[in-house]
This record gives structure tokens, sequence and C-alpha cells, in this order.
């Protein structure tokens, strides 16, 4: 496509837009079990007002647009509070979870040059459940990554084993309320002690769970363990608005115990003969649109509003999980603390059952096996969801069904197939080009039905997976 000479009118645009959106699943009719949060349309039609009307605002520069530094400070105030900051706490708004991972892990890995100069190659201590967000901070910041396994029974990190892998190069630990995976909470007032005891620095990801965790807390019909900044300990906690908060997407907070570890976040030069660049977060020039949009969803749903919706969320998400665990061919891992659960099989291919459901209108996320983990369809219940228990009922005991009618797609016959072309292959470029081909990832394409190339995925080593859906990524864009 090229830009076009001549404008087009704003109807013709907006109808090419709206086409494009032919494809997508039936997202705000909750058909779609991960990506999305909605809190209705009621308060999606404040939520977005405020984001549009903002949108052109900067952040850049908070001494042009006192406005947008206002709402960056209320926003950070109100979610520092449900965390039970006190009055020393202070973060930063930022694009989403992974920025505030990301921030997370610079500013810690600055805070140890200043005090522990003698550090020179970094570790990242992380519980195998940590986001995949750490491994890019990782990986972006030069830190290297220590990954300690987690219980194979309950999937939460295990405190003991993260203290036996602590080094005199470590300088952060991670913890997650709740990690994604499995949907449940780490020990961290245990993981606390660790941290304390060997004077590190303790993050805690809230990103996904952080807000409704919180909100739970303060409700009498739940039991949530002390996660936030009540436990001595915690030094960072990463929590998304723009999830289980069910504001537009761009909507995240980073947030520090006090302002003298935040000061390792910020960035400021003079050097260059443009502008004096001074950013707290990545990015640097920052619509007001995301703030404002999380800013009103706050304001518009107030604590009785999130209230409502985590009991009919939290009513579905139960319901859901004892529909699953009763067919006799699912069951869900672990006991999730949450909203979200995963789903595995001992009889049918998970990955063949989202095909299925997707043939349906439904999506369920495949995740791959590490380690204790076997192999999962992750679910995330979100409001939208809840009006769409049954439906989901059907579509998932037909799709069970079905593939218990024909032969499954068997791990151990990829593994066999995937080991001999692994073996046969003269070098790893070559079984590397045959894999992706077998698993039928050629040329950015992706088949309709994934089942198969999971399976593939499923059976590679992780090095080579990553690779490989790397490599495919490099394709898909132009
Ligand atoms: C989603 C998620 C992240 C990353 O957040 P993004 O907003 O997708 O960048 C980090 N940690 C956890 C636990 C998450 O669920």
């Amino acid at each position: 496509m090229k830009i076009p000479d001549t404008g087009e009118t704003h109807d013709a645009v907006l109808a090419d837009l709206e086409k494009f959106r032919q494809h997508d699943l039936n997202v705000r009719g909750g058909h779609v079990f991960c990506y999305s949060y909605h809190p209705g349309a009621d308060v999606e039609r404040t939520s977005e007002s405020a984001f549009v009307n903002f949108l052109t605002e900067s952040a850049l520069d908070p001494t042009t647009f006192p406005s947008v530094m206002r709402i960056e400070r209320d926003v950070v105030r109100m979610i520092a509070n449900l965390l039970r900051g006190d009055e020393n706490v202070v973060g930063n708004f930022t694009s989403g979870g992974t920025e505030s991972i990301l921030l997370a892990v610079k500013t810690a890995r600055d805070h140890a040059r200043a005090h522990r100069p003698e550090v020179k190659e970094p570790e990242i201590l992380l519980p195998r459940s940590a986001h995949g967000a750490f491994f890019k901070a990782a990986a972006y910041f030069n830190l290297k990554p220590v990954i300690v396994e987690i219980d194979p029974e309950t999937f939460r990190a295990i405190p003991k084993a993260m203290a036996e892998a602590i080094t005199p190069n470590t300088i952060i630990m991670v913890g997650s309320a709740p990690q994604y995976a499995h949907g449940v909470i780490d020990p961290i007032a245990e993981l606390a002690q660790v941290a304390e005891a060997h004077k590190l620095w303790l993050h805690v990801d809230g990103c996904v769970g952080g807000i409704q965790l919180s909100l739970m807390r303060e409700m009498d019909e739940f039991q949530i363990p002390d996660f936030d900044f009540s436990v001595p300990g915690v030094t960072s906690i990463s929590a998304d608005m723009h999830k289980y908060g069910y504001s537009p997407k761009g909507a995240s907070v980073v947030l520090y115990r006090n302002k003298s570890l935040r000061r390792h976040q910020i960035f400021s030069t003079t050097d260059s003969a443009t502008y004096a660049l001074i950013n707290p977060t990545i990015q640097s020039t920052k619509s007001g649109g995301p703030m404002a949009g999380a800013w009103a969803t706050l304001r518009r749903l107030g604590k009785n509003g999130y209230r409502n919706i985590i009991r009919e969320v939290m009513k579905c998400t139960r319901k859901m999980m004892d529909h699953v665990n009763k067919s006799g061919d699912v069951r869900v891992l672990g006991q999730p603390d949450m909203s979200m659960f995963a789903i595995v099989s001992d009889t049918i291919n998970v990955y063949e059952l989202a095909d299925e459901m997707r043939e349906r209108g439904w999506y369920l996320q495949p995740q791959f096996s590490a380690d204790c983990s076997p192999m999962n369809l992750h679910v995330s219940v979100s409001f939208a969801n809840v009006a769409q228990f049954d439906p989901f009922c059907k579509a998932f005991d037909d799709a069970v069904a079905q593939l218990k009618s024909r032969p499954p797609i068997t791990v151990e016959d990829v593994r066999n197939q995937v080991a001999q072309v692994l073996g046969e292959s003269e070098s790893l470029e070559a079984a590397m080009e045959k894999l992706g081909q077998v698993a039928g990832l050629a040329n950015g394409q992706l088949p309709e039905r994934m089942a198969f190339i999971n399976t593939v995925l499923e059976c590679l080593p992780r090095d080579l997976r990553a690779t490989i859906l790397g490599d495919f990524l490099n394709d898909l864009y132009v």
C-alpha cells in the first residue's frame, strides 16, 4: 500500500478500517478468554471519551501539560493506596505491564550499580512462572536470568529453592500476584523474608491481577494473602490498568517503596543539542489518552463498580472450572486464586481443543509446557465472558466430544517426527528450515488449524522453539 495522493473522506477511511475487523473474534461479546477486559458499554463510553479527549496531550513535558501531570499523579496515587503504599510510595504511569517490568528491572540494576558496584554481572532470580517480560528485561538490560523451578502441585514459587539459588551476583528476585500461567499467587511474604535476609530487591508482578486481588482482599467473601506494600521487603510492584483494571489499552503503573529507589528509573541528558531529555519512563512523547482512560475508568466504576464485576467474574470462573473438571477428559491445574486457570488433558490434545473451540468462535490460549507445567490452554475470565457461560459450556462439551470421536495428534508421534528431522539434517539451519516447513510455518502464513504446529513446537527444545517463532514473526511483518 502507498499513501494516497488525495486524502479520502471520513466515512471512506473509517469504513475500510471497520472492514478489517470482519475476521476478528467477538471480543466484546465475551468469546475470547485472554487479551480483552471490557467493563461494559456504559463504562466504556466514559473511558473512551476520556481517552480520545486526551489523545494529543503529551506527557513528555509536565510543565507544558499540567493536566496530564495531574491525571498521572491521581492514577498513581489511587493504585498506590489500593496496594497499601504509604505516603513514601511513588510511581509512574507506563504503556503496559512490559514497560512497568522493564523499568523495575532497569531501576534495580542501576540501584545495584550505585550501591553494590562490586557486582559486575548482575543476576535476576525468577521462578519459572515469571512473565516473559522479565526475560525480555534481562535480555535488554544485560542481566543473567537465573530460573528456579516451581512447585509441581501448586505451581507456586518455592521460597527455599529461590533462597538456595542466590549468589553474590543476585540483585533482584521476583514473585507474582498472581502469575499468569496458572493464576496462582506466589508466597510473597516468604519470598520477602528471603529478599530481606539477603538484602535483595523484591519485585512483585501484580500486572494481571494486582488490582483485582487488592479489591478482593477488601471483600469478606475472599481470602487473599498479603502481597502488596503491607509486606516489608517488597521493593516495587507493577499493576496493569488495562487488564483487570478494565481500562483502555496502554495503561499500567510501576510503584516503588520510596523516591530514592525510583530516582534510578529516571533518565536525563543534556548532552544533545536538542532539548534536555528528562524521562521517567521508556517512552518520551507519551499520549495523555491512556492515562485519561484509566483515570476515567477508576472514577466511573468506583470500588463498588469493581466489586460488582469481581463477584460476577469469580462466580463464573468457579462454575467454569467445575464444568471443566466434571468432563472427565480435561481438568484445571492447581488451585487458582483469581479468575484465571489452565486446562490440561490426559486423553485429548489440548491444542486440538483450542482449534475446535476456535471453529466454534471461541478463543482459549495455548501455553507450551515448561518443566513441571504441562502443555495447557489458558483461560482468563473477565466481565464480558460472564454472560456467555452457558454457550461456552455447550461449545466446550461439543468440542471435547468431537475430539473423542477421532484419533488425536499425539505428542509421542510428533516427537518422533521432530527427532527424525533433527537427526537427518546436516546443519541446525537446515533442520530449522525443515521444521518450519513440517510445522506449516512457511512464508509467514498460518494454517487454519494450529494444533499440529503447536505440538511440533511443544516437542522442540526451548531455544529452538524460540528461534523458530522469532524467524516466523520476522517473516510475518513486512
Ligand atoms: C500481561 C502480563 C504482563 C505483561 O503485560 P503487558 O501489558 O502485556 O505488557 C506481565 N506480567 C503478568 C503476570 C501478566 O499477566
